[in-house]
């Protein structure tokens, strides 16, 4: 491809509303154009790119038994009322209706879709194992679109759901997925850190999320160098400490607080350590309020919380909620006296002996408390939120946190869609069970953009060699016919040989045609220039190593197959 027919519209300056590399390396190469917040346009070269992730995705995934299929993006109402998703999907999910006021959603996700399709095309135990995928487009009404194509309203995913007979059957088609992912992103020139993940209302029961470490990255990872434990946040346990020997007891006494509200309020106050306070915090859960109580040097894990729950919308209340379920302004909640509405207690709240707590009252707290004694403990659940340094929930080990971008997400459904839309096929014996699902899901936008975050350079972009738009960046620096006739010769030399070359034959400055090598970031460059005018020998550069070597006519050919041969085999699995 020649660049006076290919459109790069390289930037010399950073966009202003791009705050992370590969935004702002995505747009300042050519890649991509922003069309609105959160919608992007894929220029010819940036679309190559996608074009190579999806080549690579679909490649394992046919490797792994998989088989493609196509959904429509535009999804009936009636399909989500039947998993009852169409009530409980919240604001991101596009809902628009057609001129007949039948009613749609713009698919975010397609697990009604596939359960529906594979309803009508299996019947039998004889049909399964399937794994159904697509790569196909999908629309969420994210709060805050972000990071460019890392957060967007509209992105291709690679979209996978597998069908088995029974818990065994799925643990295969799991873990077939995680080696196809762990395939993928190693092709793709990616770092990966599988971590546990939340299964939050998915209904499932094991989930892993594929993490790009980054400093970026929107989920916080504990990561356990000793045993190799590795969650993220959301899911984190951690060891707790043996709980201290109790008593004597103090007597339970109100003590006045004015104006004392907050833990670092407290500890001034009381001149003791936060780890004895209960810190009670009041939540919406589905509509009715519900009290969090925790030791005060902790934070609660709102995801752990809502699982605990079974709740599928879990909101911080309002003052005025708080008011009125505690009597009390903001800051003086407490669980003692058995409070009336339901009340969750992290299972470190009955190790505190001698505890403080909120009294329910204006500008007063309890001195003395213990659990059993001064309030009942009828909830308990881990509802902490884990953090660096914490002992590993297995060995023990202090745990490091890393921050990671989630490029992919596996999971185990259970039966919850081919339950509840009535899924079913017959086993060997005639009767008729539901199929248990996981599902399985990569974006390949945003693994784009996380290729950028872990590979580029103050210069541009450093192309792994697999997903890279082309292979080599052909400069031309010559003015005279005879010197464009050489680098032309080149050039077709080199699209001859089937190697992917884009050829800068612009009338621009060797110093903007090179600044715009490094920033679109090909592995290998080639200059024909003055050095090649007069002793046949044309440059040859590596973008990721630097290195640079002098290559004559005849064998470039032979000689850029062997670099990019060395580049792929870093990438191979
Ligand atoms: P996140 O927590 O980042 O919102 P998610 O848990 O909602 O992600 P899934 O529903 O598991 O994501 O979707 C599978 C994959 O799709 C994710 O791992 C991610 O790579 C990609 N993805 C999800 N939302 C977006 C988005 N708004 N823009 C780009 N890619 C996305
Ligand atoms: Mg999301």
């Amino acid at each position: 491809m020649r660049l006076s027919r290919y459109p790069v519209p390289t930037l010399k300056e950073d966009p202003s509303d791009a705050v992370v590399a590969s935004h702002r390396l995505m747009i300042r190469a050519g890649l991509a154009r922003k069309e609105a917040a959160g919608m992007y346009v894929y220029l010819p070269l940036g679309l190559r790119v996608l074009r190579k992730i999806i080549d690579i995705v679909r490649q394992e995934m046919d490797a792994a038994g998989a088989v493609e299929f196509l959904m429509p993006e535009l999804t009936t109402a009636d399909l989500w009322k039947e998993s009852g998703r169409w009530e409980t999907m919240g604001p991101e999910m596009i809902r628009i209706k057609d001129r007949n006021g039948l009613e749609y959603a713009l698919a975010p996700t397609h697990e009604e879709a596939f359960t529906g399709t594979v309803r009508s095309i299996i019947s039998s135990y004889k049909d399964l194992p399937l794994n159904a995928y697509q790569i196909n487009t999908k629309f969420r009404d994210e709060i805050r679109p972000r990071y460019g194509v890392i957060r967007s309203k509209e992105f291709i995913m690679k979209d996978a759901y597998s069908f088995d007979m029974d818990d065994e059957g799925l643990e295969k088609s799991y873990q077939a997925m995680r080696t196809a992912y762990r395939n993928i992103f190693k092709r793709c020139g990616l770092e990966t850190i599988p971590v546990e993940a939340d299964t939050g209302t998915m209904g499932g029961n094991q989930s892993e999320e594929f993490m790009v470490p980054s400093e970026i990255g929107e989920e916080l990872l504990l990561l356990c160098d000793s045993c190799g434990y590795r969650a993220n946040q959301e899911k984190a346990g951690f060891g707790r400490a043996p709980a201290p020997a109790k008593g004597p007891f103090e007597e339970l006494k109100e003590v006045s607080t004015p104006d004392v509200k907050t833990i670092d309020d407290l500890v001034k106050f009381f001149g003791c350590g936060a780890d004895i306070f209960l810190k009670s915090i009041i939540y919406i859960a589905d509509g009715a309020p519900v009290m969090a109580v925790i030791a005060g040097d902790r934070d609660i894990n709102e995801h752990k919380l809502k699982s605990f729950l079974g709740a599928s919308e879990l909101d911080l209340a309002s003052d005025s909620t708080v008011e009125e379920v505690t009597k009390a302004p903001v800051g003086f909640a407490g669980p003692v006296n058995d409070f009336k509405i339901r009340t969750v207690f992290d299972i470190g709240v009955r190790d505190i002996s001698n505890g403080i707590t909120g009294a329910n009252k204006k500008d007063v707290h309890y001195s003395g408390v213990n659990p059993g004694r001064d309030f009942h403990i009828k909830d308990e659940a881990d509802i902490a939120l884990a953090v660096e340094e914490d002992p590993c929930p297995k060995c023990g080990a202090a745990m490091k946190a890393r921050r990671g971008i989630e490029v992919g997400h596996i999971f185990k459904l259970g039966n919850k869609y081919s339950k509840s839309m009535g899924l079913t096929v017959l086993d060997a014996q005639g009767k008729s069970v539901h199929p248990i699902m996981g599902c399985y899901g990569i974006g390949v936008n945003r693994t784009l953009a996380a290729i950028i975050e872990q590979h580029h350079d103050e210069g541009g972009i450093i192309w792994p060699v697999t997903v890279a738009p082309f292979h080599v960046w052909l400069v031309g620096l010559g003015k005279a016919e005879e010197e464009i006739r050489q680098a032309d010769e080149i050039y077709g030399l080199i699209r001859e040989a089937g190697i992917e070359v884009l050829y800068d034959d612009r009338k621009l400055s060797p110093g903007f045609k090179f600044g715009d090598a490094d920033m679109v970031g090909l592995p290998v460059r080639v200059t024909v220039g003055k050095n090649y005018f007069q002793t046949g020998e044309a440059e040859v550069k590596l973008r990721s190593s630097g290195a640079v070597e002098k290559v004559r006519k005849d064998d470039i050919a032979s000689r850029l197959f062997a670099l990019i041969e060395t580049e792929t085999s870093r990438f191979r699995i």
